[in-house]
């Protein structure tokens, strides 16, 4: 007979996790089955996020950074290293242990919380039930509940012009676990995950090539930022080839062998290592969507309403396996949400105010509307910015890289938008996101009073610089008569 539950949620990632323990927390009893296979054969719930995502890259990014620094940056600071070496081994073991500690994490809190894990990969029934092939050994189960939970997230895209082979042509999972340093290597898209994982081998010794196929850079961000971005990029030696085509990838010789086209024509190029990181889509193949009668959208993505029920009723879903942006954050407020909802609450998520952070040197983090988006919606806006070279603390730590700027509407002063570029926008923007959840206005923002010497005080620049009243940037004004 099938165990019967209140949810069975699928998928042990940022989604999936944190709306199983919150289901337990209110109450419901709640199973989550998760099929991630660690080295080890054993279960890693956590998900893309926790096993090969923002955690394994983030610690990575982390230990390039400051490799990169002790061989430069320290010296202006009057720090001399005689002699810097890289042991890679400590630095990818470190990254390992970090995943091994959270994923274990999750089954802690699983167990805290009273959430049943079962390892193994899950199908719809129809009726409310869910099938499970289990991974332990076990014969296959079948979980009955009022509500599934469905969070079975994302995969890396895969193109035929450059299809994986073996540790020489692999996805962004692949270029976490190098045991080299590529002399050369070669990333397909030059979007989040291009320039972040190649902003680690780069920084490591790795001669970096992105062969991204659209004319312009970073079409997500604001424009203004996005040009900055790609100049720094530039001079730190990530060489970013805009408007190129793969047309083909092969291994010989232990070398791989890509063929490009451009605007100038055919181009060749060899590397040592290949990475393909051209977008990812939802994990819906396995999950018998078109018999259990779940509407899959034409990019296989899982349709669902505003507060992310699916065309089956009791039926949710979440995260990367829904539209939106393919981020954590985003998919755990979705399974706050839903959870909530089940229990009989309300709660929505506002979805005009998730931020975005690429994690770079500098970082770049925004949230809210890009300039590029005011003017084609028409809106009238007016924009402050505020450069870190005119920030005391920014001169203090050597990070005058970079600036923030603040968009609000020209007639309401409501804030609209906030980007910034520079070291540690991905904690600044938390600031942004705050004021713009509670509908603060520039005037709002130029009214707090920030501590000195931080980078946050160039946030309150940018926004009394909507006004036209920023304090530290020289502007000649003639004196009233
Ligand atoms: P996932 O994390 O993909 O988890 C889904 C889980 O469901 C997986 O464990 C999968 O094995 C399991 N599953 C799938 N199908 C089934 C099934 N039928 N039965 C049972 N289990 C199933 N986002 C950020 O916000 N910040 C970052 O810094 C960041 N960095 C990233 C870096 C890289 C290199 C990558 C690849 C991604 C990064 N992301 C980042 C994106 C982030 O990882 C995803 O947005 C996030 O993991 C999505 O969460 P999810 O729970 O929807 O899906
Ligand atoms: P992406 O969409 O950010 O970038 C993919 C890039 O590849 C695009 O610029 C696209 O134009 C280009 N491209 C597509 N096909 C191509 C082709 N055939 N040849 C050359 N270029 C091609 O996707 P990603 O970098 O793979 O990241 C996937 C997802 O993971 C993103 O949605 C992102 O939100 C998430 N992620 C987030 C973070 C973060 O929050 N810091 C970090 C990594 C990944």
């Amino acid at each position: 007979m099938a165990k019967q539950y209140d949810v069975v949620v699928i998928g042990a990632g940022p989604a999936g996790y944190v709306a199983a323990i919150r289901c337990a927390q209110l109450g419901l009893a709640t199973v989550c089955i998760d099929n991630w296979i660690d080295d080890d054969g054993q279960p890693s719930p956590g998900g893309t996020c926790l096993n090969v995502g923002c955690i394994p890259s983030k610690a990575l990014l982390e230990s390039s950074e400051r490799f990169d620094e002790a061989q430069g940056a320290f010296a202006e600071h009057g720090v001399r290293a005689k002699t810097v070496s890289l042991d890679l081994a400590t630095m990818m073991a470190r990254k390992e242990k970090i995943v091994a500690d959270l994923t274990g994490g999750v089954q802690q809190l699983f167990r805290a919380n009273g959430v049943a894990f079962v390892h193994g990969t899950a199908r719809l029934r129809t009726g409310k039930e869910v099938e499970v092939e289990r991974l332990d050994g076990k014969p296959p189960t079948v979980l009955k509940a009022e509500n599934i939970i469905i969070a079975s997230g994302s995969e890396p895209v895969q193109i035929p012009a450059a299809a994986l082979v073996d540790d020489m042509i692999v996805d962004s999972s692949g270029a976490l676990v190098f045991e080299e340093v590529p002399k050369r290597l070669g990333i397909i898209g030059a979007g989040v995950i291009g320039v972040e994982l190649g902003s680690v081998w780069r920084r490591l010794g790795s001669q970096v090539v992105l062969l991204e196929a659209q004319e312009s850079f970073f079409t997500m961000a604001d424009g203004q930022v996005a040009r900055a971005a790609l100049k720094e990029f530039a001079a730190q030696g990530l060489d970013i080839r805009l408007g190129a085509r793969v047309l083909d990838a092969s291994v010989s010789d232990d070398k791989v062998k890509v063929r490009y086209q451009d605007g100038d024509g055919e181009h060749k190029l060899t590397v040592d290592k290949l990475v393909v990181a051209v977008g990812r889509r939802a994990n819906t193949a396995a999950l018998n969507a078109e018999e259990a009668g779940l509407k899959l959208d034409e990019w296989c993505l899982i349709h669902v309403d505003d507060q992310c029920r699916t065309t089956l009723p009791g039926v949710y879903a979440i995260g990367d396996v829904v539209r939106g942006p393919m981020l954590a954050h985003k998919g755990s407020e979705e399974g706050i949400m839903v959870a909530e909802l089940i229990a009989g609450g309300a709660r929505h998520v506002n979805y005009d105010h998730i931020p975005s952070v690429v994690y770079t040197h500098p970082e770049i983090a925004w949230v809210g509307k890009t300039e590029q988006a005011l003017k084609s919606a028409g809106v009238e806006y007016r924009a402050g910015s505020f450069p870190f070279a005119a920030s005391g603390r920014a001169r203090a730590m050597g990070a005058t890289t970079g600036m923030v700027k603040v968009l609000a509407n020209a007639a309401s002063d409501r804030i609209l938008g906030v980007h910034i570029i520079g070291s540690q926008a991905s904690e600044l923007i938390a600031e942004a996101v705050i004021a713009m959840g509670l509908g603060a206005s520039a005037e709002d923002l130029g009214m707090t009073v920030f501590a000195h010497p931080t980078l946050s005080e160039s946030l309150h620049e940018a926004a009394l610089a909507v006004g036209d009243n920023a304090i530290h940037i020289a502007k000649i004004r003639k004196p009233k008569k």
